[in-house]
Parts: structure tokens; sequence; C-alpha cells
């Protein structure tokens, strides 16, 4: 479809938020990698969010449901259709207590960082395994984020979806079909909030324990750098940057993407770097992992998008 057509498309709907055509996606993810997305609409509020969406399925216009963008690798000929980027969704509420435990609302495009804050500040426990994950609360659930032994599942009650008519529903969390960084979740459906419980806790020791987790994350992990966090599932039973490592893969390099010397499961952008080159190191990576140890590597980032020119 052409940009006209979809110009007109969005103006002639009840959409309230920003909306960018063709825009790079290279601004919106952590990897600072992708081409342009036909167009990229920040929703600033849940009805405008069902608003665009239902426009956008009448129109045959596809949807891809964006966070923080901080597990995706975006291709170099960008995405078709609509990135729907839910950062405006970002409040969080108490629902209630009983003696041992809180609910709390929290709403999609709330920055898990700010949740484990906001649980930190409150003396409540559960999810100090996920400080110093970046990216949204609606992306680790989708993913179902976690480390240090913490998975954002284990907080989570329900989840409130949207379809892309805009109809709502409420999912329990066992059964959203969660497994080690998967959800059930599909790329037509947009979570919109979701319904935690946390432990009452006495608020020095949760932040004791985020503060300990923080530490040992920064030691191990190139935070400061452009990367997507793990590029590889752990295998069973094993590490998946310890095979990379063992396979003597740190530092290797593809145009300007390299595996990072500190932890050598992040893949980081040293400029400019291309998908294509990004996808090709992951090949090359697997490839040596595969032969020295016959273990085949799955992807844990995200890859979407359209092929470019090569
Ligand atoms: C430095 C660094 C460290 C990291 N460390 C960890 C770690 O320790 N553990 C870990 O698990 N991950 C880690 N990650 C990966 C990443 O931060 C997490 O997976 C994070 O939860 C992704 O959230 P996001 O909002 O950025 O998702 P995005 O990258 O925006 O999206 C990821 C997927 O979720 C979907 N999605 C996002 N929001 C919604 C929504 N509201 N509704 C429906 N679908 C949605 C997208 O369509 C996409 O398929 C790290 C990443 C970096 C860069």
């Amino acid at each position: 479809m052409k940009a006209q057509n979809m110009k007109k498309i969005i103006s002639g709907s009840p959409f309230e938020g920003d909306v960018l055509y063709m825009e790079p996606m290279v601004k919106h993810t952590s990897l600072k990698i992708g081409g342009p997305a036909d167009i990229f609409a920040v929703p600033r509020d849940i009805a405008s969010l069902a608003n665009i969406c239902s426009t956008l399925k009448q129109s045959g216009i596809p949807v891809f449901p964006l966070g923080g963008g901080t597990n995706v690798l975006v291709k170099d000929g960008g995405i078709t259709g609509a990135v729907v980027c839910l950062k405006s969704l970002r409040r969080i509420g108490v629902l209630g207590r009983d003696d041992a435990a809180v609910y709390v609302v929290v709403e999609a495009g709330t920055l898990l960082r700010s949740f484990v804050h906001y649980a930190e500040e409150n003396g409540y426990s559960g999810i100090e395994g996920l400080a110093g994950i970046p990216g949204t609360v609606g992306g680790a659930i989708c993913g179902n984020a976690g480390a240090f032994g913490c998975e954002i599942k284990d907080v989570l009650v329900s989840v409130e979806l949207a379809d892309l008519n805009g109809r709502r529903s409420v999912l329990r969390a066992e059964d959203v079909r969660f497994g080690y960084r998967t959800s059930g979740i599909t790329v037509d459906q947009l979570i919109l909030k979701a319904e935690m419980r946390l432990k009452i806790d006495k608020r020095e020791e949760v932040s004791a324990r985020v503060h300990n987790y923080l530490t040992t994350k920064k030691e191990k992990q190139p935070l400061w750098e452009a990367s997507a966090g793990c590029v590889f599932k752990n295998p069973p039973g094993t590490a998946a940057g310890k095979l990379i490592d063992e396979a003597g893969c740190k530092g290797m390099r593809r145009g300007d993407v390299e595996v990072s010397g500190l932890h050598a499961n992040f893949f980081i952008n040293r400029g400019r770097a291309s998908a294509s080159d990004f996808i090709k190191l992951m090949e090359e990576v697997a490839d040596r992992v595969n032969r020295k140890f016959g273990v085949i590597l799955e992807p844990e980032i995200r890859i979407v998008g359209r092929n470019g020119v090569d």
C-alpha cells in the first residue's frame, strides 16, 4: 500500500497519539539496527490503541506491537505495515492487599526498571531478579523475561489483552503457556496491562537484593553497549555464552557487529551495524558451537521485518 493511502487511513481514524511514516527502527531498538517501519504509531492510551488497531485491521495493514525494542532485531528492509508502540501506557496502581501480598496493576508500556524501582520503594518482593533488564512490562511478559532464577511469570496473576479488532479479554497466568523465554501470546494479541502479586517484605531487604543483582549483572554483562541482550537461548543444562566463549568466538566480528569480550552471548553494534551482518555473525557463531559441541543454538532475540538489498 502506498504511503499516501496509509496517511489517509490514519488521518480518517479517531486515533490520538503520535504517528510517523517511514520511521527508521534504528531509533527505537536498543541494538540501533533496522530499516524503516511504514507506520510507527504511539497511541496515547488504551482507547486510542484499540481504535488504531481496528482501523489498521480493517484496512489490511499488519500490526507489530513494540515495547522498548530491547529484544528485537529489525531487518534492514524495515517493517511492513504498522509498528504500534505501547510506551505511553505506563501507569501502576494497587488493586488490593492481604496480610502477605499486594496486588498491583501495571500497564504494558511501563518500563520494567520503573516497576522494579516501584516495588523496591514500597518493600514489595518477587521481581528483584529482574533488576537491570531493560524494556517494558509488556515485552517482559511476551518473552517471559528473567534472570537469577526469577521470571516475570512467577508474579503474574492475569494479563489483559486486546485483539486487532480492539476486543479485550483477560487471561489467567496459568493459561498463558509460559516457557523458557516464551509465552503463548501471539502476534495478533496486544498486552494492555497485567495484574501482579508481590509479597510484602522489608524495604531495606528488597533494596539490598535489587542492589546485589544489579551489581552482578553490571559485572557480567555489557549493559552500556548497544545490544539486544542474550542472542541465543541457553541450551538445557548449560549457558550459551559459555559454549560461544569456549568455541573461541569472543571478539569475532562481521561489519560493525562484534561478539562481546565480556559476555559472549551479547553481540554489540560498534557503529553502523546492519541486520544482515548481525544474522551472518549469528550463523557463524552457531555453526562453530555446533561443530565443537554438537549443540544447536536457538535465537532468543526476535528477528522481524523484511530483507534489505544486500
Ligand atoms: C543490556 C540488555 C540486558 C538484557 N538482559 C536480559 C535478562 O537478563 N533477561 C531477559 O529475559 N532479557 C534480557 N534482555 C532482553 C530484553 O530486555 C527483554 O526480553 C525485555 O523483556 C524485552 O522487552 P521490550 O519491551 O524491549 O520488548 P520488545 O523488544 O519491544 O519486544 C519483544 C517482543 O515482545 C512483543 N511485545 C512487546 N510489547 C508487547 C505488548 N505490549 N503486547 C504484545 N506483544 C508485545 C514484541 O512484538 C516482540 O515480539 C536484555 C536486553 C538488553 C539490551
